[in-house]
């Protein structure tokens, strides 16, 4: 019979410390088996609201089996193993199978749609190669597709899914790794170019967990409700191995069961009086349009303490709107949580004290775009900007905002984050030349520019996207998100990007934005609203905007535009070629 955290905390009640002295994920796995045998770890929510509950013990149990299999098919130490696999009990025990069986377990997203299985092909070839992956863990479902993607990647030897791979004989395995050891190969998302392997150890990752830990004061008493896919570190790392370290519940859904119906996330927070959680931006959006008052009658938010929201620029809008709407059912401002993160740093590198509400910066738009300072201004300042504190480096972390020589800037200055500290990865996995970009000295190039104030990091743009036109800086999310409010456009589908205009030496604004409509009348209406809203952001039309249709601006496989994708298209004159839709689009607003 399925539990319910709630009555299984009653019972079980809190446990008293987490595994502060492991060393490795399987250390901390083993010690609440140990601790806690019997205690459950995992309730696995399914799409026709079945539940599955698995104790700390079934997931060692299920995992070594997976190791016992691994090691009778040769198995080498350090060798990388993809785990290819939809959220459910199978990915967990893959997870912790290829740790005790000595491997490194590279986690890819599994192919969702038919149509998609080119641009899937395409993408996970490309991981796979570079990770030299040997062996592909999948379900049954995706096996058509693994076979493919052994005929284009050298190094894959195996294909086999969970079932397969446990051995209920004993196997002898491998010696504890040590904390240095890889404990996992973390693609990014790849909204700038190509995925890049971030190689994260176990003590990267321990750091990690423990410094947001103990800055979200979590412990067992949490439980933490999560639909992130477990293929990218917010779902991964933030949700999944954070709540395993402090024993606190998980309870997990799939993304797709969240994309379908965005109130089943807020009806499990409800019904397991969740405490935790995460998302991206566009999932709290998807909240506010996608749900109704009907299907939410008696939904009470109010057990929630602490919901990250990063992994993407935040919208200050979005927060208000949020927090507005979901305080009549009891969600408080101040669990409304904007962090800021990235693969290189496992997962977080800056959050906000636990009990403040979120605070929104406005600043003056052309000392920052001209000169890259962010001066304050008032609310009803017309052209002001506005970004989200996103709080101060996790303990035991350092941030530092450098100007394009190297140079630190100080307060309210715009400039180039680094950041280093325990959780920062040694490197990419086969890749020198991204390497060689990304360490300065003993500091990590994030990427992304920002401004420090009063102790908070504000982001404001990646590097790679920002719009240098006429000496003025545009930034892309800005103008997205008022574009995406134009009606007869489609919501989290436009990508704006800047293209070199040879004649003056500057770039030109290139807006892209999908919509259903045909009809060339429409068309021109919806170009010249676009312009509009575009002149009221930035005192300036755009140089040129297309329209496409419905899944053709590139996105990742989490959902992010990928502007430089975007603009390649566009100057290779390919723009409107369904070649690079997602799952993830297809059920975007
Ligand atoms: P790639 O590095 O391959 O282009 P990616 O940028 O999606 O992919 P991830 O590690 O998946 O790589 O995402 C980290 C990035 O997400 C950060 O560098 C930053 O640009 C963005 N991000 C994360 N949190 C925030 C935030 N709070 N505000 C703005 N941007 C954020």
């Amino acid at each position: 019979p399925a539990l319910d955290m709630k009555s299984t905390l009653g019972v079980l009640g809190a446990v008293e410390a987490a595994p502060r002295q492991a060393a490795t994920l399987p250390e901390v796995l083993d010690w609440h088996v140990q601790a806690h045998p019997e205690r459950p770890h995992l309730q696995l929510l399914t799409e026709s609201g079945q539940e599955e509950t698995l104790t700390y013990t079934e997931l060692s149990v299920r995992a070594r089996s997976v190791a016992a299999g691994l090691r009778e098919r040769g198995l080498a130490p350090a060798e990388r193993v993809a785990i290819m696999l939809p959220t459910g009990a199978a990915f967990f025990a893959a997870f912790f199978g290829i740790l005790y069986a000595g491997g490194v377990p590279v986690p890819i997203y599994p192919p969702m749609r038919r149509s998609q299985i080119e641009e899937h092909l395409r993408r996970q070839a490309k991981i796979l190669q570079n990770a030299g992956a040997s062996f592909l863990i999948v379900g049954a479902e995706a096996h058509p597709v693994a076979v493919l993607l052994r005929s284009q990647v050298t190094a894959l030897q195996a294909i086999a899914t969970v079932e397969e791979l446990t051995l209920s004989t004993s196997v002898k395995l491998p010696e504890a790794a040590s904390s240095l050891a890889t404990a996992l190969i973390q693609y990014t998302s790849g909204s700038t170019g190509d995925p890049k392997g971030v190689v994260l150890s176990h003590q990267n990752l321990l750091s990690n967990i423990r410094a947001m830990g103990d800055q979200m004061e979590a412990s067992s008493s949490d439980v933490f409700v999560s639909w992130l896919p477990l293929y990218h570190d917010m779902g991964l790392i933030g949700a999944w191995l954070g709540s395993l370290y402090y024993a606190a519940p998980a309870v997990i859904m799939s993304p797709i069961s969240f994309l379908a119906r965005p109130e089943r996330w807020l009806w499990a927070i409800h019904r397991h009086r969740g405490t935790l959680s995460a998302a991206p931006n566009f999932a709290f959006e998807l909240c506010l349009h996608r749900i109704d008052a009907a299907s939410i009658e008696g939904l009470d938010l109010g057990s929630l303490r602490f919901v990250a929201n990063g992994a993407e620029p935040i919208n200050p809008d979005t927060i208000r709107r949020f927090t507005d709407r979901f305080a009549d059912y009891g969600f408080r401002r101040e669990a409304m949580k904007p962090v800021y993160g990235l693969a290189e740093s496992a997962v977080g590198l800056a959050f906000p004290p636990s009990t403040r509400a979120p605070v929104i910066d406005q600043i003056e738009r052309s000392a920052l775009s001209v000169n890259g300072l962010a001066v304050p201004t008032t609310a009803d300042d017309a052209t002001k900007i506005e970004f989200v504190a996103c709080g101060r480096p996790l303990p035991g972390h350092e941030i530092r905002i450098v100007d394009a020589t190297g140079q630190e800037l100080g307060e309210r200055r715009q400039g180039r984050l680094h950041f280093r500290g325990p959780s920062a990865t040694k490197g990419y996995f086969q890749n020198e030349s991204k390497n060689r970009e990304l360490f300065v000295e003993d500091w990590l190039d994030s990427g992304d520019l920002a401004y420090e104030a009063g102790g908070d990091v504000f982001i404001t743009g990646r590097i790679k996207d920002v719009i240098l036109r006429a000496g003025r800086n545009i930034y892309p999310q800005e103008v997205e998100e008022a574009v995406g409010e134009v009606e007869g456009l489609r919501k989290g589908c436009t990508a704006v990007f800047g293209s070199p205009d040879p004649t003056s030496g500057t770039e030109r604004v290139v807006i892209l934005a999908e919509t259903r409509a045909t009809d060339l009348e429409i068309m021109a209406d919806l170009r010249r609203r676009v312009s509009e809203v575009t002149l009221d952001i930035l005192e300036n039309p755009p140089d040129e905007v297309v329209l496409v249709p419905p899944r053709t601006v590139p996105k990742t496989s989490s959902g992010k535009v990928r502007r430089a994708a975007a603009r390649a298209l566009y100057e290779e004159g390919r723009l409107g070629v369904k070649s690079t839709p997602l799952w993830w689009q297809v059920v975007r607003l």
